[in-house]
């Protein structure tokens, strides 16, 4: 079924107004979604259907920035005299909402819009930022999150995660708001451009090149591509049906030539253990840079050159369980977002464990991290859990938005180990059952940690409230079941270890014993 392009379907899913209650007094929409750890990130009052997005890159320089226009299509979830959109990028030109001109004025990192009429809930509305500017910077693997929109030698690539995308695009910047997106590229003829999705039309007049494409499954803006520069497209047709597409710097295709191929056993490995995969297309995007990160940007995973030239790591396991690492993202993160910010283990946890667990049946876990035992290296990360809980807070509650509290270790391997503690309870038939169960029921939605101990509980047949709770909250880590024997490291003792904690996205530092 996948590769139909139903591009009705976005066609505006907008149902009749339910409960259009028209005389609801008009007040400000909050200038935060209401997350704990990004005060100010997202927005209320409405929720988007839609990003139409229009982005002229006037040269061919990678230093070149986007002159854009961006079509917003929401429901005002309740009446609203004003609201706000995230914004950090250089200007913008005018806004008008239903096509009428809206007063607005910048505050920090929010635009906030007084639409000539006042907005009623459960009524769609349409609001236009036409020519603003934003422009890419180069990254800095010591700042992980300073450059969303940053220049290659290629060109410009972006990875807005997790408050970033909102530097280059006017938007409801949080994954609780998710939607699906049309991105159209205006470039200097001949220039590749490339973005989430299935290219819908391309061509060429007057001296520029002319992209559509769409993601028609509802994604969070976090996960945005854009991928302009001179940057080669390899197709790789059809793998059971789902196109593939890598996009790769020209430099280093030799290296990746018998690499990103691999990606089709990864897909079919990965569905064979959680279903089908859930978007029209997939491919990597693979960049002539040193970011000090991966990032499963959705239907176009990407990497740095890094992960592959042996800087990372001398072999296969640097780059290959780090290639399903991403994949998995694509249900766990991407297809099922993150409900506020604090549940990331739940995407970080589940692209860990299926890292892993591909390593380990390939002979690639001693390399990918330093222990070759699938279940020692879970009773080596149980020995460190009283201190991860300690120094990066429980599993389910990281003590800040800073890269290094939200990207901390803890999501990562403390997140795997809740879901290794969870297969250890119910049995590995109940947690397959429950992986599968969960990609399906929040497709294309947001989901949170509670949403996934309710889930567990009731494919499992028996109440896991407690015990999931202990594993995801509590500043002492639960006994693991099946495993009496294992202890946990004093926190005094070892905490030098984790003081080297910051790892960065999807890096592997683990202490080896
Ligand atoms: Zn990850």
């Amino acid at each position: 079924m996948r590769g139909l392009l139903l591009v009705s379907a976005v066609a505006l899913a907008l149902a009749a107004p339910a409960s259009a209650h028209a005389f609801d007094r008009p007040s400000p929409g909050a200038a935060g979604i209401g997350d704990r750890l990004y005060p100010t990130l997202g927005n209320g009052g409405y929720d988007v259907q839609h990003y139409d997005l229009d982005l002229r890159y006037a040269t061919s320089a990678p230093s070149q920035g986007i002159d854009g226009t961006v079509t917003i299509l929401a429901v005002a979830t309740q009446s609203l005299s004003r609201f706000d959109l995230d914004f950090a990028g250089d200007s913008v030109g005018k806004i008008t909402v239903n096509g009428l001109p809206a007063k607005f004025t910048q505050d920090g990192e929010d635009l906030v819009i007084t639409p000539k009429l006042p907005l009623l809930k459960g009524l769609p509305f349409i609001v236009q930022v036409s020519d603003y500017t934003a422009h890419p910077v180069v990254p800095d693997p010591n700042n992980l999150l300073g450059a969303p929109f940053f220049i290659t030698p290629d060109g410009s690539a972006t990875a807005g995660q997790p408050n970033g995308t909102h530097t280059f695009l006017p938007s409801n910047d949080h994954p609780r708001d998710k939607a699906t997106f049309t991105i159209r590229f205006d470039v200097p003829a001949g220039e590749p451009a490339f973005a989430n999705g299935t290219l819908l039309s391309k061509s060429t007049s007057r001296g520029r090149t002319h992209y559509i494409y769409l993601m028609r499954q509802p994604m969070a803006t976090e996960l945005i591509q854009l991928a302009v520069g001179n940057y080669t497209a390899i197709d790789r047709g059809r793998h059971n049906g789902l196109p593939i597409r890598d996009v790769v710097a020209p430099s280093l295709q030799t290296l990746l030539a018998d690499k990103l191929p691999l990606e089709t056993d990864h897909i079919d490995w990965m569905e064979n253990w959680v279903g089908d995969y859930p978007f029209d297309i997939y491919g990597s995007f693979v960049v002539d840079s040193l970011l000090g990160f991966a990032l499963e940007t959705q239907s176009i995973s990407l990497y740095d050159r890094g992960w592959f030239d042996g800087t990372y790591g001398p072999g296969a396991g640097t780059w290959e369980p780090t290639m399903v690492h991403e994949l998995a993202h694509m249900w766990f993160g991407d297809s099922v977002a993150p409900y506020e910010w604090s549940d990331l283990w739940l995407n970080e946890g589940h692209a860990t464990w299926y890292q892993f667990l591909f390593a380990s049946q390939n002979g690639e876990l001693e390399e990918n991290i330093g222990i070759a035992d699938f279940t020692e290296l879970y009773q080596v990360i149980y020995s460190l859990g009283d201190i991860y809980r300690a120094f990066l807070g429980p599993v389910a509650v990281p003590p800040s938005g800073e890269p290094a509290d939200l990207f901390s270790q803890q999501p990562y391997y403390g997140g795997a180990l809740v879901l290794y503690a969870l297969r250890q309870k119910v049995g590995d038939a109940t947690f397959q059952k429950i992986e599968r169960t969960w990609v399906q029921r929040y497709e294309g939605k947001s989901a949170s940690t509670a949403d996934f101990i309710d889930l567990a509980s009731q494919v499992a047949h028996q109440d896991l409230h407690a015990f999931l709770h202990a594993w995801l909250y509590d500043t002492k880590t639960p006994p693991m079941p099946g495993h009496p024997d294992w202890t946990v490291d004093p926190v005094d003792s070892a905490a030098a270890r984790v003081q080297s904690a910051a790892a960065p996205r999807e890096l592997r530092v683990l202490p080896k014993r």
